[in-house]
């Protein structure tokens, strides 16, 4: 019987009575298989639905799907979740040993540790491991609950459509969550919110983030965007959104919550 779940491991355990895949990562895009093709590394990620599923990295211009192999991105639109979010664990892995084959102290090659998700330095020591850089995402509103309460959605420099979506910025060394939230909110739009509420956390493997979901009250202070960051922000109803972001999204979650709370009455 297939249990319908992720539990990320950093080795295979051992006798285990289910079967195996195999996620290739081709750039960032992957492909899942039953039997790996010949590869420069291959690493555990865990059990998914009973099953062992390893990530396996697949050297530039070898893809051995034949373009079949899915952007992790689109991967989420024909995936179960638990799928999408494996497969993103996988990527990210590939890409972590893809990126420290060397020690960032002494430059000397690296070894991988058993037992532990590291890269070991045998010269001087130093110890890698897979990093995951948190980021705030915040819906800040202002108003009562209820039909006329308006959230505050902003268009970044980034989007590649003309999407307003909630303000996202990544926390300082030494920073508390809550405390890059207030900042961000100001930084990016000139508005104060005292008071952050967490919402929920998600993976973010575009590359490496862990988003943090958060709700704020507004306060005080007219829009001014930073145009470094936000092209253009707004106040919007809820019957009167703009193009917002798709259900992949933290951020959509967060829209969809507190559109929800309206027609709870
Ligand atoms: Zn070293």
């Amino acid at each position: 019987m297939h249990i319908a779940a992720f539990h990320p491991l950093v080795s295979a355990p051992n006798d285990h009575p289910g079967g195996h895949r195999y996620v290739h990562v081709v750039g960032a895009a992957v492909w899942i298989d039953e039997r790996p093709v010949d590869a420069s590394g291959v690493h555990c990620i865990g059990i998914v639905d009973g099953d062992v599923w390893w990530a396996v990295d697949v050297p530039l211009g070898n893809d051995p799907s034949d373009g079949a192999a899915v952007d992790l991105r689109l991967f989420h639109g024909v995936a179960p979740e638990h799928h999408w979010l494996a497969a993103g664990r996988a990527v990210q892995i590939v890409e972590w040993a893809r990126t420290h084959r060397f020690c960032g102290r002494c430059g000397e090659a690296t070894e991988a540790t058993a037992g532990e998700r590291a890269m070991r330095c045998p010269a001087c020591g130093l110890l890698s491991f897979p990093r995951l850089s948190p980021a705030m995402i915040t819906l800040v509103t202002r108003g009562e609950s209820g039909p006329d309460q308006e959230a505050l959605l902003a268009r970044g420099v980034q989007f590649p459509r003309p999407m307003y979506s909630c303000l996202a910025g990544f926390v300082e060394p030494g920073e508390s969550l809550e405390a890059s939230v207030v900042r961000e909110v100001h930084e990016e739009v000139g508005v104060t919110v005292p008071n952050p509420g967490d919402f929920g956390s998600q993976p973010w493997p575009f590359p490496n983030s862990l988003m943090i979901g958060f709700r704020a009250d507004y306060v005080g202070g007219d829009i001014v965007c930073d145009p470094a960051e936000i092209v253009d922000a707004n106040w919007y109803r809820k019957d009167d959104l703009p193009m917002i972001p798709p259900g992949i999204s933290i951020a959509r979650k967060l829209i969809d919550a507190w559109v929800a709370e309206g027609s709870e009455g």
